[in-house]
């Protein structure tokens, strides 16, 4: 082998949670892995807290003292757009972590473990055997530019929204669209000081929130919209997140932290943050075909009520590492092996997600009144805002029977709107059950199809 040229099982490209987690998975599963990332290995970009379920944690089976570590957090108090209101769940099931430290844990521990990375890469394109991609080519963009020439039995694109190699494989670039403008959110996040306690302590007692609880302010800007703000306990800092739908205004995340800073001088200067896009889809019906996986938000493996991917990313990173190794005799990228990699995903996570979807597009098409209306009624009640946290079917319990109750002495028509979502919900539960188990891309067509019509027709016509 000439220098650059490199023989694997599986090549991952894209070293954030979801491929870092993939590689290491796969690499202490036995298997000959190589990383490639656009950016320095050293620098994570992701200079942002996320809330993960502690359960998702524990299932992605990652032994790392930032996981080991992460914290649990106060409550959520969700607010409506007039700021009325304030349903609290009774428990909050997320825990916190920094994502970069977490990113940069995962690249020092694949480094220990014997998986070739490489970083500052771009990537030139892909040799085919057939439809099957064989050699991916590379370049690196630092002043060598040396040109790298990688051949697997597996690629693995785990390259975030950009999804570079999906967009280079015309088996799956056929079946996944580029995720649009209406599926996408713009997220911010900031942890700023504060500046002044006592206006601090004003602002939190007018809204009825203690520190370290998140007050959630929905529908700022729209109906898919939040503002969460959060104090510390010795008031001395906050942290900002500002999430919502993609507006032809540009990035709404963005301008409602500018906003909130504006108009509240007690916020100070900037410790650290960031921001990007997520989509907020559910995964795609197929991210898989022959010597090609997805993972991340490259398969849009995200819970869209409230755009996390962390936790999924991670889960699936185990799925997929098992799947492999359960045939460790074959070829890694098969496509008997990596169907039963998405038949898994799609049965435990990939329902939650589109049964999530078809909420995410309801709550969308929502004005101000019609959201202040639902939380004045007592929506969403505090076991579904649990289930929610939890990345989660359920929380139809006794406190959504009466909150659906107060709302059908309002206003009937939301009631029957919510009820259509409930029975679509429950279709969308019974086509997962009834996912494709074997590789059948007719079958797979028509499954992915029945979904498509329950999780975008729109509500009430
Ligand atoms: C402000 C903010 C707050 C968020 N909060 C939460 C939260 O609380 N909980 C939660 O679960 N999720 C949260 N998310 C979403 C979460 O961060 C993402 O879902 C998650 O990072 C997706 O992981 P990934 O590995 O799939 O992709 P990414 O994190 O996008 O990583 C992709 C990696 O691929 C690299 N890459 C891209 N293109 C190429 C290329 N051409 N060649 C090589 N490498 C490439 C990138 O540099 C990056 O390292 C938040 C997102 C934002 C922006």
């Amino acid at each position: 082998m000439t220098p650059g040229e490199g023989r694997y099982d599986v090549v991952v490209v894209g070293a954030g949670p979801a491929g870092t987690a993939a590689a290491l998975q796969m690499r202490l599963a036995g298997f000959r892995v190589a990383i490639l990332e656009r950016e320095p290995f050293d620098e994570p970009e992701h200079d942002w807290y996320v809330g993960v379920p502690r359960r998702m944690l524990q299932e992605s089976r990652l032994d790392l003292p930032e996981i080991r570590d992460a914290r649990s957090v106060g409550t959520f108090v969700i607010q409506g757009p007039s700021g009325r209101g304030g349903i609290r769940p009774h428990r909050n099931p997320v825990c916190e972590l920094h994502l970069g430290e977490l990113v940069a844990s995962l690249r020092r521990r694949l480094q220990k473990a014997g998986v070739d990375c490489f970083d500052r890469v771009a990537v030139d394109g892909f040799a085919f055997e057939g439809d099957r991609p064989v050699r991916l080519y590379a370049h690196r963009t630092n002043r060598a530019r040396s040109v790298l020439s990688l051949s697997a039995s597996l690629f693995v694109d785990a390259t975030g929204l950009s999804a570079v190699l999906r967009r280079r494989v015309p088996q799956l670039a056929a079946r996944c669209a580029v995720v649009g403008p209406d599926d996408l959110c713009s997220a911010f996040q900031e942890v700023r000081e504060i500046s002044d306690p006592q206006a601090a302590d004003r602002f939190l007692r007018s809204r009825g929130v203690g520190p370290e609880e998140h007050l959630a302010w929905t529908g700022l800007a729209g109906g898919y919209s939040t503002l969460t703000i959060r104090v510390s306990p010795r008031k001395d800092r906050v942290w900002l997140l500002a999430g919502a739908a993609l507006d032809a205004q540009g990035m709404p995340g963005r301008e409602m932290l500018v906003r909130f800073r504006r108009d509240h001088s007690w916020v100070g200067g900037r410790i650290s943050g960031g921001g990007g896009l997520i989509p907020i889809r559910r995964p795609y019906g197929t991210f898989v075909c022959e010597g090609l996986a997805l993972i991340g938000n490259a398969a849009c493996q995200v819970f869209p009520t409230h755009g996390s991917g962390v936790g999924a990313g991670l889960v699936a990173a185990r799925y997929l590492t098992e799947a492999l190794a359960r045939r460790k005799d074959r070829d890694p990228g098969g496509i008997e092996t990596l169907w039963a990699y998405q038949h898994r995903y799609q049965r435990s996570l990939g329902v939650v997600q589109a049964v999530h979807d078809a909420f995410r597009r309801f709550v969308q098409g929502l004005d101000r009144d019609a959201q202040d209306q639902l939380l004045d009624a007592g929506f969403p009640a505090p076991s579904a805002l649990v289930a929610s946290l939890d990345q989660e079917l359920g929380g139809a319990g006794p406190d959504s029977l009466a909150a659906l109750v107060r709302l059908t002495l309002r206003d009937p028509r939301e009631t029957a709107r919510l009820a259509e979502l409930g029975v679509r919900s429950a279709a969308l539960a019974f086509l997962y059950r009834i996912h494709p188990t074997n590789p059948s891309v007719d079958l797979q067509r028509r499954w992915a199809q029945s979904v498509e019509w329950l999780v975008e027709r729109r509500i009430g016509i």
